[in-house]
């Protein structure tokens, strides 16, 4: 158990000031907080502040109980029964259609399994052989690693093949032309969290006969997402961050309904056939976004998430991405008032219209910034080769957390604590 964090050791008169109004700020806020009773719905330290929700959410309580029954019930006593008895066959629809709401999308047409990876890897073949008389793959130069890891791959795999990496914004609507099969970018950018004009990219990608692959990673449970509204074609998105699935949860797609009959993925494994038990020789693919299932579902991690998905249907979304931008707002400020004499900028939008639920700061000594603020129960982490990243999971952060977050962040800052040896060794993970 972590101790809880010590006071404030700011001695500046108006920083020491600023945090005395920040925190009868924060506790009005919480106070008035239409969200705040949900958090009570996670297994939290208490010594401990999360804001790295959108690379590893908290735990839902209900995820231990349901886990308990999953392994003691269905798979213990149950065994290969479980598969119709309970649902286990059925259950990449079944917390796909629970994703469907946060996302715009409609009921049967997103599917989880397998990794944001290996489905942006499936949504960009089917998106190639949708246009098969197109060879460009256009990708964000700055996209996520993965991503871009993933076009790289299956531009050596398909003869002619090739990737255009560009910059984001103008740039990737002007390099869009009849030459491109697809545009694979994030909606919310993993670093900047600057957001995507989602709209847009469809409407110039879809006149020039270009299909779209959003990455949903950053979005997803942070921002207003409208797949269908706004003509996207495909789309991806990680379930272990802001929708708390737990450390390695599958991943979703989304194919759009428009597509759905024609769309096919290579990865046709036995679990997307139209009907995998009559064991034909030949792959006939299911009916629905159920042909974007591979093999045999994960049935652990899906099940955690699955539970984790239940509390989604109770939230106000419009109160959630309010208080999203919200928090990101009140850290900023804060740490504007409080942490500029140390070099620290924002290198996030300003606008929080434009913001997803993360904030990235430049930090000179980042990495063991990082390290000396998890060392005091406050988690955010380093991205290279300077940013240090905070998310606010609107579901569980509180605008208190925001206050003592930034007052660690000052007090290691104003003491050097990040500069003791422990903090400054090297490691694989960052
Ligand atoms: C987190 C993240 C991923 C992770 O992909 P995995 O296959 O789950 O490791 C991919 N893309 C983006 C944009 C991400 O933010």
């Amino acid at each position: 158990m972590m101790s809880p964090l010590p006071a404030s050791s700011a001695t500046v008169p108006g920083v020491e000031a600023a945090f005395r109004a920040a925190r009868a700020e924060a506790e009005a806020r919480d106070r008035a907080d239409p969200l705040g009773h949900v958090r009570e719905r996670f297994l939290l330290n208490e010594g401990t502040i999360n804001l790295d929700g959108n690379s590893l959410g908290s735990m839902p309580r209900a995820v231990a109980e349901r886990m308990e029954r999953v392994l003691k019930q269905e798979w213990a006593d149950g065994l290969i029964r479980s598969w119709g008895g309970a649902e286990w066959f059925r259950l990449p629809e079944i917390a796909g259609d629970r994703i469907a709401p946060l996302i715009g999308a409609g009921q049967g047409e997103v599917v989880v399994g397998d990794s944001t990876s290996v489905n942006l890897f499936k949504c960009m073949a089917a998106a190639l052989a949708m246009r098969p008389e197109r060879r460009v793959l256009v990708a964000q130069a700055d996209n996520f690693p993965t991503d871009n890891y993933i076009a790289q791959g299956l531009a050596e795999l398909v003869p002619g093949v090739t990737l255009r990496a560009v910059d984001t914004g103008q740039a990737l609507i002007e390099a869009i032309d009849s030459s491109v099969a697809a545009v694979v970018l994030s909606h919310v950018h993993y670093r900047s969290a600057a957001i995507e004009d989602m709209p847009a990219i469809n409407r110039a990608a879809g006149a020039s006969g270009a299909l779209t692959v959003w990455d949903l990673s950053h979005s997803t449970g942070a921002v207003p997402v409208d797949l269908g509204g706004s003509g996207a074609d495909f789309a991806v998105g990680c379930t272990y961050k802001y929708l708390n699935g737990g450390p390695g949860a599958p991943a979703f797609c989304w194919v759009s309904p428009r597509h759905l009959p024609n769309a096919r993925q290579p990865l046709s494994g036995w679990m997307g056939h139209q009907s995998p038990f009559a064991f034909d020789y030949g792959y006939r693919p299911a009916e629905g976004v159920r042909r974007f299932v591979c093999g045999t579902p994960q049935i652990l991690s899906l099940s955690a998430l699955d539970e984790s998905l239940k509390l989604w249907s109770e939230i106000d979304l419009s109160a959630l991405f309010g208080k999203s931008r919200e928090l990101t707002s009140f850290f900023i400020s804060l740490v504007e008032q409080t942490c500029t004499e140390f070099g620290l900028a924002v290198d996030s939008p300003r606008d929080p219209e434009k913001r997803g639920s993360h904030v990235i700061l430049r930090c000179k000594h980042g990495l063991p910034v990082i390290r000396a603020l998890a060392a005091e129960g406050v988690i955010g982490d380093f991205r290279a080769p300077d940013g240090i990243r905070f998310g606010f999971a609107a579901l569980y952060v509180r605008f208190a957390d925001v206050v003592r977050a930034v007052e660690a962040l000052h007090r290691t800052l104003a003491i050097r604590s990040w500069n003791r040896e422990e903090f400054n060794q090297e490691t694989v993970v960052t």
